[in-house]
């Protein structure tokens, strides 16, 4: 390569190697240009192997409209993402690499053969493919910029222990706050703060949530099947989600819980009183599940409140159900008062549950906030701040549900970045 003195060696600097970045250096190098790649582990794509258990839910197989959807508030920002690089895409450009996909339930889909491995290996394939040059135990420690009349300009990077690469294009792909151990550990935000961009306030996403009653650990894995979940803020309801979910030894977890964790993260920083409620046969009346719960104490007659109810509730739910009630168990269904009656039935449409936190974001599956959309294109992933400096992936506030929504969120955005 000739390169005149002071003319830098690459066209794009792309920093951190995680699913975004690895995508961005790759189609960047596809589309002509010299591309570096600065990583600060010593390999790529940590956090994607260990992506869905190991099995990499790469996308979804859902149409446009319900992606957006997937992002909440944001949504609408990755509209150009979404449409210039779809799931569609993602799944062409595995089929390339002979990566054959399968979609399982909620359009789940994942490599066939059932490995994050695979999908990590055709990234680096891919980057090796289109000559970026990748540098391990690489830390950015700051964007270079300069001023060009009212506007800052990309001149580069400085990594950390000294050292400059010149480049009039960066694109950080920095990630988010999650499993810091495998390095995304919040550099992009200090970065990006430090060259005037708000960072929305950082919360742990998809994320299980610990509840002040204890009764949650002996009934440790007890799932709980299509119930709905609304949770409440200072007793105003902010979200409801349907769906399963489980008991775990501090709280409860389970998809449903999960996907509006994030919600629930903001209303406890702000130190806001929030409960669960549960309804657990979502769809029927209060009439309706009288009936229902009168009809099973009918059949039981001669039985214990109990053994009525583990017809219609988990067994090891019962015992809990009831001393929340405050009806013992082992008195005959039909010595049960009406009063009582309506206190069940009451209690099958709302079962409350107090949230104390949730489970610390090294331990969360995303990050929530992040570098402001505000002050991001949409059409092009630069900032609107520096010129030269472009964003993709978990480093941009975007949060999305479980079900691949989050790393197609990651492809789109680094398509984008590496287009322009
Ligand atoms: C356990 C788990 C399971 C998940 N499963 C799924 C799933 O199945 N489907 C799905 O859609 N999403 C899933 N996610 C979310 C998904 O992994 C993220 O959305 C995605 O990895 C974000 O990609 P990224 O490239 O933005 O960030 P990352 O993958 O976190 O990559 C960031 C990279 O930047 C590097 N870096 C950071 N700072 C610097 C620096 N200063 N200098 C140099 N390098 C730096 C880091 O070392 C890292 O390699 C899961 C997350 C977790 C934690």
């Amino acid at each position: 390569m000739i390169t005149k003195p002071n003319q830098p060696l690459y066209d794009v600097v792309v920093v951190g190697g995680g699913a975004a970045g690895m995508f961005a250096a790759g189609c960047s190098a596809e589309n002509g240009d010299r591309v570096i790649l600065l990583e600060k582990n010593v390999r790529l794509g940590v956090k994607l192997g260990l992506t869905g258990h190991g099995r990499c839910n790469i996308t979804n197989s859902g149409d446009r409209e319900s992606f957006i959807s997937s992002y909440g508030r944001n949504g609408r920002f990755l509209y150009r993402a979404l449409t210039e690089f779809s799931n569609r895409d993602i799944i062409l450009f595995l089929e390339r690499y002979g990566v054959k996909v399968i979609t399982e339930e909620n359009g789940k889909v994942f490599p066939a053969d059932g490995k994050s491995e695979t999908v990590v290996k055709t990234f680096q394939q891919y980057i090796e493919d289109n000559n970026v040059h990748v540098r391990f135990k690489t830390r950015v420690e700051s964007v270079l910029v300069e001023q060009e009349g009212d506007m800052k300009k990309v001149a580069g990077v400085n990594l950390s222990g000294g050292g400059t690469i010149r480049s009039g294009k960066v694109i950080l792909s920095t990630g988010g706050l999650s499993y810091p151990g495998t390095g995304s550990s919040g550099d992009g935000y200090e970065m990006a703060k430090a060259l005037g961009h708000t960072i929305v306030p950082l919360n742990p996403a998809l994320v299980s949530l610990e509840t002040e009653e204890s009764f949650v650990k002996d009934l440790q894995g007890v799932p709980l099947y299509g119930l709905e979940v609304s949770f409440y803020s200072n007793e105003k309801k902010i979200c409801a989600g349907k769906g399963d979910m489980m008991f775990t030894h501090f709280g409860i977890s389970g998809p449903v819980v999960l996907d509006i964790s994030g919600i629930i993260a903001v209303s406890l920083s702000k130190n806001e009183h929030v409960e669960a409620s549960l309804n657990l046969m979502p769809g029927k009346n209060r009439p309706e599940l009288e009936g229902i719960l009168l009809e099973e104490l009918k059949i039981n007659n001669n039985k214990f409140l109990s053994n009525a109810l583990s017809r219609l509730l988990p067994k090891s739910f019962v015992p809990v159900f009831l001393e929340y009630a405050g009806i013992p168990g082992n008195i005959k269904c039909h010595q049960i008062s009406r009063s009582e009656r309506n206190k069940i039935a009451g209690m099958f449409a709302d079962f409350r549950i107090k949230i104390k936190r949730t489970r610390p974001i090294k331990e969360a599956m995303i990050t929530k906030g992040g570098v402001s959309l505000k002050e991001i294109n949409p059409y092009t992933m630069e900032s609107m701040l520096v010129k030269g400096l472009y964003f993709c992936g978990e480093v941009i506030d975007i949060d999305g549900k479980t079900g691949g929504y989050n790393l197609q969120a990651a492809f789109s955005t680094a398509y984008l970045a590496a287009k322009h």
